[in-house]
């Protein structure tokens, strides 16, 4: 037997807690370091010494790095590349324990001296001992830590593939580490002439119901986009108030048709996707005074499947005229019935009208000038930039308003499945039996992992150009944010999502089940990258 560092499920467990034990929450200090300390842990092995130019960091935005190791066999080409997050959510909800909150083996001992408003389904793993607690346990370092022993085993045992790992910053919030890992896995691929086989990331299971207790896996990743609106009234003083019409009413008309609207649900291969939901609705009115709200924004969330960019902008701006000829209708009664002149009516526009409009007005210059202006406040994030753009604009083309103009704000998660791949489905075939047999753990396969992962990031497959959509109604794009779509597209291997069983994601009982995290899925995983490889093996000894 080779002598491994991380071959126990003792030792595997010691390197979860030294992961988790370097905090690094999404835009904190710590997720700057994570990747420095990580690439430092994996020199120890011999394959890094051996062939340092395989273990690499890469710029990510602000400051921050993703790292790439990989364990390279000198005549394969087929690699499957092994995807994980190193960022976490944050942990104030630990309260006095937010010292131990990275401190698993301690969090789980005080934890058990004391938990007041613990769930029974939390009470009763804590006090059986099957569970370890701690932010970042289960989303997702220890799928990171499964894949770093993946690298170490490969190396020592010498398995004729391939193995990419690849962990990045900023997955919690706006994936800006996956996105900008996409032109380095293409460049690793031209350079190390690598064929991708498998995206495989390793994000814990997810459950579909509270205390869910089943095992799954995943064949693919579910959509988020995030349709937005500018609300453009007309201002007027409260003591007259039919001199104007207010951003809020107007607004009100569109949420009430956008939330839980079943129009944006899809139903593919018997799953469905959350309904929409508003995520903000807001004036930009930064003080109260007289005078009535006349901008205001309304920021929707909407799960996708098979749906693109364009079909979404579509749908929404028909739902968008719904709602402004609901509105001039209730309007113009109000208007008749006392007898005044209406201010207008209220239109629809897409943002890409909008900007076009205001390119011919003003000219381009006049456009990049606000812009920049805009992306100077630092303090403003990408949907605020967006909604501030979109009412610079706005102000300088009043003679538009009253008007509601429809735009997408970031992030953009595109959906991905690889349901009905060959590979994609030996691999499930594969993991279903062997977890039977060997651990009689009972696996069930999910067609879009309900999460949202970065797995979003690879084989963009639509072959309609969806995105122009996206791109052009997207203030932002190209300045502060963008999605490499033609780079996803490249990278069109299948997707597959095998990670430890664990409960409470993101909330104070986040954990982890020490069993299937520590023996069994790392071993079902490894058995599983063998079959893959070992398969190669053959088929290439038999032609
Ligand atoms: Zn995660």
């Amino acid at each position: 037997m080779i002598n491994m560092k991380w071959g126990t499920p003792e030792k595997l467990r010691e390197l979860l807690c030294e992961l988790v034990s370097w905090k690094s929450i999404t835009l904190s200090d710590g997720e700057k370091q994570f990747p420095i300390l990580l690439k430092e842990k994996l020199k120890d092995l011999e394959h890094f010494q051996k062939y340092p130019e395989h273990l690499s960091l890469h710029q990510a935005d602000l400051g921050r790095q993703f790292l790439t190791a990989m364990y390279k066999h000198p005549e394969a080409t087929d690699t499957i590349c092994l995807i994980s997050h190193f960022d976490t959510v944050n942990t104030e909800e630990y309260g006095d324990l937010q010292p131990f909150s990275t401190m698993p083996e301690k969090l789980t001992q005080l934890f058990l001296e004391k938990y007041d408003d613990f769930s029974q389904d939390a009470i009763k793993d804590l006090e059986s001992g099957e569970y370890l607690f701690g932010r970042g346990t289960m989303d997702m370092k220890m799928g990171l830590a499964m894949h770093m022993r993946l690298i170490e085993k490969a190396s020592l045992e010498n398995w004729p593939v391939n193995l990419l790992l690849l962990t990045v910053p900023d997955e919690e919030v706006n994936s800006s580490g996956m996105r900008c890992a996409v032109p380095v896995l293409l460049h690793l691929q031209e350079q190390y002439n690598l064929t991708y086989k498998l995206f495989l990331n390793g994000e814990p299971v997810f459950s579909q119901k509270p205390a869910d207790p089943q095992y799954y896996i995943y064949t693919g990743t579910i959509g988020k986009i995030m349709p937005a609106a500018l609300f453009y009234g007309k201002e007027t003083h409260v003591g007259e108030p039919f001199g104007g019409i207010t951003s809020p009413f107007i607004a009100s008309f569109l949420t009430q048709k956008m939330e839980w609207n079943t129009e944006f649900q899809e139903t593919v291969l018997g799953e469905r996707t959350p309904v929409p939901v508003t995520l903000q609705q807001k004036d930009l009115k930064l003080e109260y005074s007289t005078q009535t709200p006349y901008r205001s924004t309304a920021l929707y969330n909407v799960f996708l499947m098979k749906r693109n960019a364009s079909e979404i902008m579509d749908l929404f701006e028909r739902i968008a005229n719904e709602a402004a000829n609901d509105c001039n209708t209730v309007y113009l009664q109000v208007c008749q019935k006392y007898r005044v002149e209406p201010v207008g009516k209220v239109r629809v526009i897409r943002y890409q009208e909008l900007l076009q409009y205001a390119k011919d007005k003003f000219g381009w210059e006049y456009i990049e000038e606000i812009k920049k202006e805009i992306h100077a406040n630092q303090e403003w994030d990408d949907r605020e930039k967006s909604f501030r753009i979109t009412d610079k604009l706005m102000i300088q083309c009043q003679e538009l308003s009253p008007s509601i103009v429809i735009l997408y704000a970031p992030p953009y998660y595109p959906a991905v499945n690889s349901t009905g791949n060959e590979l994609a489905e030996e691999c499930v075939k594969f993991v279903t039996e062997r977890a039977l047999e060997k651990y009689n753990l009972s696996v069930e396969r999910i067609h879009y992992f309900n999460g949202i992962c970065d797995l979003s990031y690879v084989n963009y497959q639509d072959s309609y150009e969806g995105w122009t959509a996206f791109e052009a109604n997207t203030p932002v794009w190209g300045d502060s944010y963008d999605v490499p779509f033609k780079g996803m597209e490249k990278l069109n291997a299948p997707v597959l999502n095998v990670g430890p069983f664990g409960k409470d994601a993101h909330k104070r009982t986040e954990r982890l089940h020490i069993r299937n995290a520590f023996e069994e899925i790392p071993f079902i995983v490894e058995e599983m990258i063998y079959m893959i490889s070992s398969k190669k093996k053959t088929a290439d000894l038999k032609s």
